[in-house]
């Protein structure tokens, strides 16, 4: 690798670091948007008619309204996206390409022994997405991992003054966290997984409070999980318990693009990749199972040997 071509890696993972933060900032502005469309679905089911909206609510809410509806559009038919979205979003269409959370499919069939085509198609993109670059819904989806990401940075603050161990966790321990999720989702209901999924448990955090100006109790899920992030490891709940994670990472375990080390510019005094990395991924030893094509390790890299590219044979 050129000196040139070594700048412009160390470049691309500054860029898609930015990228992440960005992408997973806009799925978070969207949750927050969701729950304050509620009132646009009340307004919905009540006229279903901008004129009317106008005439009983004035002139902006017709704006509001129109201009809502529109954005909706671009995910489904308006109403049944807000009603079905709320802080829990199962499944969706961007701009009519169909999305269906894993767990929430397997959660479906568990429960109720059948899948539908709509679930079965939603599954394509998403499978084949992991199955390509592993567990890039990680780096550049999920709102929670935003907020882990946070406070892993608190962390480091806070261990210049304090103490905090580094626990460690089989990697199986996710994969109980499904089985038990599915199990106790036979007693009580699919709404369990917005106390097991960071992710629900972080868009139902946000829905309650917008929609309704309650604590929802997955709130106290969701502190829990950042918690344990604080107090045991740089993105302990991402490493170890969350299923979504460890599904993605099995589907993706030879994903075809992730991180490339050149060996040759690689130093044995440094692990700089591997203590950066947030999801215990080890460039360092061409291990790159897990990799979610963050960046943060190229970033790092003194030499800038690492790149990202076709897995390496
Ligand atoms: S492991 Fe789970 S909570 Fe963490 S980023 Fe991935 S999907 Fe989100
Ligand atoms: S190895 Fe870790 S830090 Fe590097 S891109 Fe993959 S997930 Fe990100
Ligand atoms: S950060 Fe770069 S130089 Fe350091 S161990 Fe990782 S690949 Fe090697």
């Amino acid at each position: 690798m050129g000196s040139g071509e070594k700048n412009r890696w160390g470049l691309y993972g500054k860029g898609l670091l930015v990228l992440s933060l960005f992408t997973r900032t806009g799925v978070l502005a969207l949750l927050c948007f969701l729950a304050f469309s509620s009132e646009f679905a009340n307004l919905k089911m009540g006229y279903n008619n901008a004129r009317l909206v106008e005439l009983s609510s004035g002139r902006p809410m017709r704006v509001a309204y129109e201009w809502t509806e529109s954005f909706l559009s671009l995910f489904g038919e308006p109403e049944e996206v807000v009603r079905t979205s709320g802080g829990m979003t199962w499944s969706i269409r961007v701009l009519g390409v169909p999305f269906t959370d894993p767990i929430a499919a397997l959660s479906l069939l568990a429960r109720h022994h059948k899948w539908t085509w709509s679930i079965a198609l939603g599954l394509i993109v998403p499978l084949t997405i992991a199955f390509l670059f592993g567990r890039v819904f990680c780096a550049y989806v999920c709102p929670a991992s935003l907020a882990f990401f946070v406070t892993s940075r608190i962390r480091g603050l806070l261990e210049k003054f304090f103490y905090f161990p580094d626990f460690r966790l089989h990697h199986g321990v996710a994969w109980g966290v499904l089985a038990g999720g599915l199990v106790v989702m036979l007693f009580y209901g699919h709404g369990i997984w917005t106390l097991i999924l960071p992710y629900f448990a972080m868009g139902q955090t946000i829905f309650q409070a917008i929609a309704f100006g309650t604590l929802s109790v997955a709130a106290a899920s969701l502190g829990l999980f950042l918690l344990l992030d604080v107090l045991l490891g740089k993105q302990f709940t991402c490493r170890y318990l969350c299923p979504t994670g460890r599904l993605l990472g099995w589907i993706g375990r030879r994903q075809k693009i992730t991180i490339r080390r050149d060996a040759a510019h690689c130093l044995d005094s440094c692990r700089s990749c591997t203590d950066v990395c947030p999801l215990s991924v080890n460039p360092k030893v061409d291990e790159t199972r897990d990799c979610s094509v963050c960046g943060e390790c190229v970033t790092i890299c003194p030499t800038q040997c690492l790149s990202i590219g076709r897995e390496q044979k």
